[in-house]
């Protein structure tokens, strides 16, 4: 498996780094695929709407019914390394072969608002958030099982098998570093996994 990641933007100008400027919650949430983090995002979107999702820009090409400026931003590889070379990304990563990044003035600006953000990155781009922004609140996702998992995302049948086995090989890599997180929940049920994201999302939002 191939992994880079961005280097961090700093911006002495921002005092971000330290987590000064920062007047909003940024809520991140990993998961190996098939865990279930997109329905628990458009949970968490969908309890609280004025959380602002941040939409990653993405070089893998659109799965069925994902759409451009909602799911991802659909950008070519030119545009996703150059991005990199004007320090666009707040972080970015390289996973199952795509570059996936997060835009820096989208964070920066809506945090510096007092807005709070939802974001779904994977380990790596977490580690590269904490560093900047260590207030922000990292939640890891857990599928019951293995098996659960590849029977999950098998059940989607948006992938190929060769694909699936790439996804289920970093998927094992990205559980064995969930200690990085202060939140882990696993999502056994459905709505008790939703209602644990809630209520941990909540009480963030109230200390605040
Ligand atoms: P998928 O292609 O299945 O939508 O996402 C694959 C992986 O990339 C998931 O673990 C997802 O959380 C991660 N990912 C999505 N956007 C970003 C991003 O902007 N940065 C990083 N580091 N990972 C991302």
């Amino acid at each position: 498996m191939t992994k880079k990641t961005g280097l961090l933007l700093k911006n002495p100008m921002d005092g971000s780094s330290d987590g000064s400027t920062e007047k909003g919650n940024l809520f991140i949430l990993s998961a190996p695929s098939g865990a279930g983090k997109t329905t628990l995002c458009r949970a968490v979107l969908a309890r609280y709407p004025e959380i602002k999702y941040s939409v990653s820009s993405t070089t893998r090409a659109p799965r069925k019914g994902e759409e451009n400026g909602k799911d991802y931003f659909f950008v070519t590889e030119e545009k996703f390394l150059s991005g990199i070379h004007q320090g666009k990304w707040a972080e970015w990563a390289k996973v199952h072969d795509h570059y996936y990044g997060t835009d820096a003035d989208f964070i920066r600006t809506l945090l510096s608002q007092g807005k709070d953000i939802l974001l779904d990155i994977d380990v790596q781009g977490t580690l590269q958030i904490l560093k900047e922004f260590p207030r922000s609140v990292a939640i890891f996702i857990m599928p019951p099982s293995r098996e659960a998992l590849e029977t999950r995302m098998t059940a989607r049948g948006t992938d190929s098998p060769e694909v699936i086995a790439k996804r289920m090989r970093n998927a094992e890599e990205e559980m064995t570093q969930r200690d990085l997180y202060r939140h882990i929940i696993i999502n056994r049920d459905l709505d008790e996994a939703i209602a644990e994201l809630t209520h941990l999302i909540e009480s963030f939002r109230r200390q605040r």
